[in-house]
């Protein structure tokens, strides 16, 4: 059974007042849910002011990108192991705009998840295709390569120690959402992938996320698919009653 799960991305918003505002705020409106795990990725500054807050609940804390190194001369970087002293769970690795803007290629994502697995963070590997490669049919390969090269510099050791998020580019921030049917076609894909490269039992036991416009009212269909086990959420999820109502999907 895979327990699903919702990731709040918060991408570069909210200050740590703000954060902490808003987390406060969703603890209240989500109440108790055992049946979801909820996590959420604020901007490096406000780790520690949102960890405190959900220290004494149920949700969880993930980061939204780390360097590979454990420490070191690399100035304005954060490595894997800070990231677990502010006891992020996850941390999202290969997002499209960290490899759009900042130049995270498969090579730098493969150390990152190498880096990540090593120290006991779950990476959030986020993969996808920009509308022109879905458009010349090249979706699966395009996110094989990126699935085959992130994981290049070695494999989790339980499926529970890896996501995915399937994210196409061109729904990201668009209000362009895939269809149920054309986001499990993907996830299916992947899902035989991992099969292979995992082994059936822990291939089947990775978490695929859906990523890309999800919002209070397309969430349930595309959590009725097979191979969709939860969704990463940016615009919606820097509101609390967007995203509560995705948390609260079924
Ligand atoms: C994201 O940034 O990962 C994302 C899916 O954004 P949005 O929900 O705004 O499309």
């Amino acid at each position: 059974m895979r327990k699903p799960l919702i990731v709040a991305n918060w991408k570069m918003y909210n200050t740590v007042s703000e954060a902490s505002f808003l987390v406060e705020e969703l603890i209240g409106k989500i109440g108790d849910i055992s049946s979801v795990e909820v996590a959420i990725a604020p901007p490096f500054t406000a780790l520690e002011a949102v960890s405190k807050i959900l220290s004494e609940t149920d949700l969880t804390l993930a980061a939204q990108n780390m360097y590979w190194e454990r420490a070191g001369a690399f100035t304005g970087e954060i490595s894997p192991v800070m990231l677990r002293d502010l006891t992020c769970r996850f941390v999202i690795l290969g997002h499209s705009e960290r490899r759009q803007f900042f130049g995270d290629g498969d090579g730098e994502v493969a150390l990152k998840v190498e880096a990540a697995l090593a120290e006991g963070l779950i990476p959030i590997l986020c993969v996808g295709e920009t509308l022109g490669e879905r458009e010349y049919r090249k979706t699966f390969e395009v996110v094989e390569r990126q699935i085959r090269g992130a994981l290049d510099g070695g494999m989790p050791d339980s499926g529970g120690a890896l996501i995915i998020a399937y994210e196409p580019i061109w729904a990201i921030g668009t209000g362009k959402t895939a269809s149920p049917e054309a986001a499990q076609e993907v996830h299916c894909f992947i899902r035989r992938l991992l099969e292979n490269l995992l082994g059936k039992g822990p291939g089947g036991e990775v978490r695929i996320l859906y990523g890309g416009s999800v919002k209070p009212d397309n969430v349930r269909g595309l959590m009725e698919m097979q191979d969709i086990d939860g969704a990463l959420v940016g615009g919606a999820s820097l509101d609390a009653e967007s995203f509560t109502r995705i948390v609260h999907f079924k």
